[in-house]
């Protein structure tokens, strides 16, 4: 337990409580040595495509797991690993992995990887993606960018020198978790997204008639402005059938598939193949 005493804080860990194990110092030490020592791994949540009713994508994301087995969630291990500067080194071991995934499954269209502001503002992070990019010859085409919108994001000049060389490399820019900041429409303004996903606390709740006309207004404003569109948190047959009557392409969710190991998304993937073909034999 932390013990604050006076302008010192004594830090007694006491192995039963979880809170004390937990903290930010504990998780600072072991991202130093995760990749070395195998604490980290990435899974893969599919991206599908509701039209052709195929998988056009994964999103990477990024799993660890404390030395005593815990496993730590990203939303409190990235923003220590932003803060460290671990986020670098992790941040270009995902990129390399999914590159490696990309060789090993042909089949794959596309993988998303996210990347926070952190990196964007790094110098030579361009550089590093298109050595990553020729090291493993993968087609830039294959690789999109997640970018959580944000202050930052739109004003910062060497987040936006950045993604200028990102995009002159050709991959794809997706912005994320759209509509959840402040920010959404003036990102959208500083910088030409390929993709928008429209964050899943749009469908919370399966939305009500409020909700589903705000959530269709925006997927006409993203169409009319050329964006690809892609919903995340789709969990519900309901909600799907909800996207599908926006005309909506690209689906994201616990229905589609939770994030998994590689070996589970390409099980899923030849399923759906031999399942169409089914369905295609069956229509004569
Ligand atoms: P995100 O990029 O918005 O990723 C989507 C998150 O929503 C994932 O959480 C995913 O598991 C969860 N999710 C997907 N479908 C559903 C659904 O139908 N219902 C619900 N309730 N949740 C769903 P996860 O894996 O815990 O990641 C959280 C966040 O951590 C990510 O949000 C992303 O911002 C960040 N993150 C994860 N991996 C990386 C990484 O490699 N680098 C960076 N910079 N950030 C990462
Ligand atoms: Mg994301
Ligand atoms: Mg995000
Ligand atoms: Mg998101």
């Amino acid at each position: 337990r932390a013990k604050a005493s006076g302008r010192n804080c004594i830090w007694v860990f006491d192995p039963n409580e979880p809170q004390a194990r937990d903290n930010g110092e504990d998780i600072a030490t072991v991202l130093q040595v995760a990749i070395a020592e195998g604490l980290v791994s990435l899974v893969y949540q599919p991206i599908r495509n509701v039209v052709s009713g195929r998988l056009e994508a994964a999103e990477v994301l990024m799993r660890l797991k404390m030395p005593d087995g815990r496993m730590i969630s990203p939303m409190v291990f990235i923003p220590v690993a932003e803060r460290t500067g671990a986020i670098m080194e992790l941040g270009r071991w995902a990129i390399r992995s999914a590159c490696q995934m990309l060789v090993a499954e042909e089949w794959l269209p596309l993988l998303s990887v996210n990347i926070s502001a952190v990196q964007l503002k790094a110098p030579g992070f361009a550089i590093s993606v298109a050595a990553i990019l020729a090291e493993t010859s993968i087609s830039p085409q294959r690789m999109a960018f997640e970018v959580t919108e944000g202050r930052e994001i739109e004003t910062h000049p060497d987040v936006l020198r950045s993604i200028g060389e990102l995009k002159q490399l050709g991959v794809k820019l997706w912005l994320d978790d759209f509509g959840t900041g402040f920010a959404g429409l003036s990102c959208l303004r500083a910088i030409e997204f390929d993709t928008v996903k429209i964050d899943r606390s749009f469908l919370h709740d399966t939305p009500g008639p409020r909700g589903v006309r705000l959530l269709q207004d925006i997927v006409t404003l993203l169409g009319n402005r050329g964006h690809g569109i892609v919903v995340e948190g789709v969990e519900t047959e309901r909600q799907l059938g909800l996207m599908r009557s926006f005309g909506i392409d690209c689906v994201q969710g616990y229905h589609v598939g939770r994030p998994m190991a590689a070996d589970s998304l390409r099980r899923l993937c030849s399923e759906e193949a031999a399942a169409s073909a089914v369905r295609a034999s069956a229509c004569g």
